[in-house]
């Protein structure tokens, strides 16, 4: 008789969502005439560019004709696409090689399809608070999981500590859910760390399109990282990608563990069990990298970085502490009135008809946070702040 990877019965099933989705829907069934504001929502909300759909079109329209059409392509991505996204990491001092680039559809399969070249041996230092994938995809593989204290007290940006030892490391900058950003000398401490101690760090820069200030955009950017960092990049929040599904991964050729070259055998992995993102989409995402579609993309980022300020200018009115809001589309927010997070979405979602996460949804240390995204409409977002201001203040 079969048996099954019995990992799966570690995981623990997560209801954040639908909690949220049932606690809107009995409020909006007692309330009927009140207008929910959803500001928990993690996807976009701003259609693809013009850019994009042009390109697109293009793609689509090749593959009606015998003399264009595309069969299977490179599993590890086209290199017309290859061409602008090295020439954009080069934009930020980072010289990459064609063949260090891998076009994946989305950060979220790669950040868990990486860890088949990791022994479950392995001991795993996520941060609490965290993305919830980089947990689960280690639990359904049996690893052991260390937690790295993300909290007030380091600005939700902890460093490493020389007494723990930890083989990966998973770290996401600017973060969900706090929307911090790790600065070039913060970073330079991880890379460090793992150079020193032949740990591996998994860098999710999903957000880094966000980022304006003098904050790195790729942990490529910090000298040492070559030799100790794989990087997970998306267009998903970049270009509005949630639905049509691109990303890529950069994974060193200096990269090495064991005598192993983990360029090689991510090449390897990537050929035996994915066969490529869609010709079609990548045409289009050639359509992100033009002149003319970074200016597109730019508008529809400025759009949500406006929203963002909406949200932390609240913040800043009423004193309430906070990350994020700046180089990111979230801001992470001390529970006014010491309110545990789901006590605080009820009286916030009761009382103002504004829905936003618990940040306990994301780990202990989010016990007493709140997240709030950017991605609604900038009427919307006024509006839902508005109704926040108008019910903080009367908690005295
Ligand atoms: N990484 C982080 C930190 C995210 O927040 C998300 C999406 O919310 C992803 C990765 C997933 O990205 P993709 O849509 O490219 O799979």
């Amino acid at each position: 008789m079969v048996s099954v990877n019995k990992n799966y019965k570690n995981i623990k099933e997560s209801y954040l969502f639908s909690d949220i989705a049932k606690k809107v829907a009995d409020f909006s069934a007692a309330n009927p005439d009140i207008k929910i504001i959803r500001m928990g929502i993690g996807d976009v909300t701003r259609p693809l560019c013009e850019s994009v759909i042009s390109e697109m079109s293009v793609g689509v329209r090749e593959m009606g004709k015998a003399e264009t059409f595309h069969g299977y392509g490179p599993e590890q991505g086209y290199g017309f696409i290859k061409e602008p996204i090295k020439a954009y990491y080069a934009e930020s001092g980072v010289e990459l090689d064609l063949d260090e680039i891998f076009i994946s559809d989305g950060a979220k399969s790669d950040v868990g399809n990486i860890l088949d070249l990791f022994s479950p041996d392995n001991t795993v230092l996520v941060p609490d608070p965290v993305y919830p994938v980089y947990v689960d995809t280690n639990i359904m593989s049996g690893r052991n999981i260390i937690f790295a204290n993300s909290n007030e007290e380091n600005g939700f940006l902890p460093l490493p500590d020389e007494n723990v030892k930890a083989d990966i490391i998973y770290i996401c900058s600017p973060n969900n859910p706090t929307g911090a950003v790790y600065n070039r000398e913060q970073l330079k401490k991880w890379v460090d760390y793992a150079n020193k101690n032949g740990s591996i760090i998994l860098f999710d820069a999903a957000y880094e399109a966000f980022i304006d200030g003098d904050y790195p955009k790729s942990i490529f950017e910090i000298e040492g990282a070559k030799t100790c960092a794989i990087e997970f990049c998306s267009l998903s929040k970049t270009a509005g990608f949630t639905g049509t599904r691109m990303g890529y991964t950069v994974v060193p050729k200096a990269l090495e563990a064991e005598n192993m070259s983990l360029n090689k055998m991510w090449l390897r992995r990537q050929t035996t069990k994915f066969n490529g993102v869609s010709y079609v989409v990548q045409r289009g995402a050639l359509g992100v990298f033009t002149p003319e579609g970074r200016k597109q993309i730019k508008e529809n980022i400025e759009y949500y970085k406006e929203n963002a300020k909406i949200i932390s200018d609240t913040m800043d009115e009423l004193g309430i502490w906070y990350t994020g809001g700046k180089n990111s589309p979230y801001v992470w927010l001390k529970c006014p009135g010491n309110m545990e997070s789901w006590e605080f979405f009820d009286f916030l979602l009761k009382n103002a008809g504004v829905v936003g996460t618990p940040g306990s949804g994301f780990g202990n240390n989010g016990t007493n946070f709140f997240r709030l995204t950017a991605f609604s409409t900038k009427e919307n977002t006024i509006e839902a702040m508005e109704r926040f201001k108008k019910l903080v203040k009367t908690l005295g």
